[in-house]
């Protein structure tokens, strides 16, 4: 097996052209545990870890821009104030060694449904920067990028250079459901922001179907339910509604790790719980800038 080694974005973009076979690798954590269960053995690896400029990330016109190859332990050092929902998200990963090598660029590129960073990435409206030597720059909004289970929008020529995103505007939560607290896939997960700007509520769901998606309705439902100058409290039925709206966005499976129904059962309670935490979070921000 070819192990290639570019040190610049340019070589590496180059040589994903020339070498359609070569399979990216960053952190490993995915593609070193396929190959050592022989579940791929591809050509040729294109280890991108020699190219720093995937390794930083920085804000552009509002937006932050984080390289693909940002570990998930940076991110919640360096970014957890400003992408607080990813950071805890982030934090449910694995194990620190994953933590340590594990990327989000990574997560994109195995694009499986349970993967712990989509949930946020699609409640904040991520966009991933595609590129490739031949077309250039592709921006890709993160709900349009997962097309199937483990199957991703990226030609075959393109790598992922960052991903970009506004930094939160309101409050943020993620949480999943696992047999234990570490080092666990996903049973579901389910990722909230409120967009108190734009009045809006952005969600994202995690091992809930083939993709990880969004819950449109649930999410038009609220924002338009919701008082946002922060004066009522979330009425329970709204909230109970919302829950529902999320359970009807899911069609998950049933497999070792539960069954559709206890899935679409647990959607709807992670929804009204990080929903009403961020509403909290909410109401004091907004009563308690009203008050000073
Ligand atoms: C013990 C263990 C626990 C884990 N726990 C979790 C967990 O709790 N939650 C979770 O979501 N995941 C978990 N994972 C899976 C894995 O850690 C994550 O998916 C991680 O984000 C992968 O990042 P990486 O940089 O290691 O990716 P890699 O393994 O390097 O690559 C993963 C995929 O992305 C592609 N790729 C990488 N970089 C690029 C790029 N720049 N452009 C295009 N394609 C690219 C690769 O070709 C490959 O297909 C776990 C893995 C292990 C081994």
């Amino acid at each position: 097996m070819d192990f290639l080694r570019p040190v610049t974005w340019e070589d590496a973009l180059a040589a994903r052209a020339a070498r359609p076979g070569a399979l990216p690798v960053q952190g490993g954590t995915d593609v070193m545990v396929e190959i050592n269960f022989d579940a791929r053995r591809p050509e040729a690896l294109l280890d991108l870890t020699r190219i720093r400029a995937l390794t930083e990330w920085d804000t552009a016109d509002g937006l932050l821009r984080v390289g693909a190859g940002v570990p998930y332990a940076r991110l919640i050092g360096e970014l957890g104030g400003r992408l607080p929902g990813l950071a805890q998200a982030s934090r449910t990963v694995g194990s620190p060694q994953i933590r340590n090598r594990g990327t989000v660029g990574g997560n994109l590129g195995a694009a499986s449904p349970a993967g712990d960073g989509h949930p946020p990435l699609l409640a904040g409206d991520a966009v991933v920067e595609a590129e490739s030597a031949e077309r250039g720059v592709r921006m890709i909004p993160v709900a349009e990028f997962f097309t199937g289970v483990k199957r991703n929008a990226l030609a075959p020529d393109e790598l992922i250079r960052a991903f970009w995103t506004p930094p939160a505007s309101g409050p943020q939560y993620f949480s999943k459901i696992g047999t234990r607290n570490a080092m666990v896939i996903a049973v579901c997960s389910f990722a909230v922001a409120l967009h108190p700007g734009e009045r809006r509520v952005g969600t994202g769901l995690g091992s809930a179907a083939p993709t990880p998606r969004r819950a449109t309705e649930a999410e038009a439902f609220i924002s338009g339910e919701l008082d946002w100058d922060g004066r009522r409290p979330l009425a329970e039925p709204a909230v109970r509604r919302f829950g529902e709206l999320v359970r009807a966005a899911a069609s998950p499976i049933d497999d070792v790790r539960g069954t559709g129904e206890y899935r679409r059962h647990a959607l709807a309670v992670l929804a009204r719980r990080t929903l009403t935490w961020a509403w909290d979070d909410h109401r004091k921000a907004t009563v308690g800038k009203a008050a000073s």
